[in-house]
């Protein structure tokens, strides 16, 4: 099978390094995928925790026309740019808040685009200035971030964008625009991964079936995506999904059909259900990441298996652990450049520009730092 190909080993010295499996890696990236950095970022978006700054100001809404959005696309594009990735504000009418864009380039095929995405606006009838809109929608938002915290330090064959959308709640209005532009640019966006409410899959009780499952809305074209994502979520999850072809969920993926794209949608229910009541806190002041009804180990498994989706479409460059110079070879000759790695990121992409892929997270916990050492002299010894 395809996750079981062993990586590809560029010197016979190297072998001992390569025992490492497809369905490793990916494992080992969705892995640092942690319900207590989602939490994070959600209790920001959601105003529980302030904005960085001072003095601290907690969100209260991100309805499309308002002022807090402004200051949530702020956080959001700084986010992104923290995790190394080159991030901007579309603006697209004048009177709603932007669109945020972050994007990781290919390395090999970087016209071909695939997105991770969610909107991030907010919507409440009752009265627009409080509105959390934790499940609806800082859940696929900061699946968003998540992402691309931990994907920007891997390398990809084509282009992943990650998109927090605006005006969502009135009609796509955002990712309308953005899709547009990009059939006028002549963008080749070969995927988009959208996720809209993924904190309560119970409560699916409107169907002939209740089930307690993650649905995948796609229509006819994007079917082949619809399939590659579920298998992904079948392989590194437990949970079940379930696959519509047809309008069975209005987000920000509908957006990009209309422009000829392929596009899937990720929910906790289909649409019909949330209209018809499946969600008690849709559009209310109870949607905040105190809502009892909410469960945090599904969420996690939908975003671990979102990023799982993301990397197998874009897919992921190999490396050979270890070796920082990018010589073929774990030496003496990557000590050099293992400390600069360690102290400086900067410093060893200066010293290395030829050599952008290597990493020097050796133990594999996300992070270069004293506990990769161990493991590194290990590696150069053992040859
Ligand atoms: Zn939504």
């Amino acid at each position: 099978m395809r996750f079981s190909t062993m990586m590809t080993c560029v010197c016979g010295l190297v072998l001992l390094f390569c025992q490492t499996t497809r369905a490793d890696e990916v494992q080992w990236i969705i892995q640092q995928a942690t319900l207590s950095e989602y939490m994070s970022y959600l209790r920001v978006l959601t105003g529980v925790d302030p904005l960085p700054g001072s003095p601290p100001y907690y969100l209260r809404n991100r309805y499309s026309l308002g002022t807090d959005i402004r200051r949530a696309a702020n956080w959001l594009q700084s986010q992104f740019e923290s995790f190394g990735l080159a991030a901007q504000q579309q603006t697209f009418q004048t009177n709603y808040g932007p669109n945020v864009v972050a994007e990781l380039p290919g390395r090999t095929n970087p016209q071909n685009i695939y997105i991770i995405c969610g909107h991030y606006d907010t919507y409440h009838q009752a009265n627009q200035n409080v509105a959390p809109g934790c499940d609806d929608n800082a859940s696929g938002t900061c699946t968003a971030l998540l992402a691309a915290r931990i994907l920007a330090r891997y390398r990809f064959d084509s282009t992943i964008r990650f998109i927090a959308f605006a005006g969502e709640e009135q009609w796509m209005v955002g990712s309308l625009a953005y899709a547009a532009a990009a059939r006028a640019a002549g963008e080749n966006i070969v995927g988009v991964i959208n996720l809209d409410m993924i904190l309560q899959p119970s409560f699916d009780n409107l169907e002939p079936d209740p089930d307690h499952d993650l649905d995948i809305e796609s229509n006819a074209a994007s079917a082949w995506l619809a399939q590659i994502v579920a298998a992904e979520f079948a392989l590194y999850t437990p949970i079940d999904v379930e696959v519509h072809i047809g309008d069975d969920l209005y987000s920000d993926h509908w957006a990009f059909w209309q422009y000829g794209y392929d596009a899937v949608g990720l929910s906790e229910n289909t649409v019909y259900e949330i209209w018809g009541g499946s969600n008690n806190a849709y559009h209310q002041l109870t949607d905040t990441i105190y809502n009892p009804n909410y469960e945090w180990d599904f969420a996690m498994h939908v975003v671990r298996g979102a990023i799982a989706g993301i990397v197998r479409l874009a897919g992921l460059v190999d490396v050979i652990v270890g070796d920082l110079n990018c010589d073929g070879l774990v030496d003496f000759g990557d000590i050099n450049p293992f400390v600069l790695r360690l102290t400086d990121p900067a410093g060893y992409r200066l010293t290395f520009p030829d050599c952008p892929d290597a990493h020097g997270d050796i133990n594999r916990d996300g992070v270069v730092d004293s506990g990769d050492i161990n493991p590194f002299v290990r590696l150069m010894t053992t040859q």
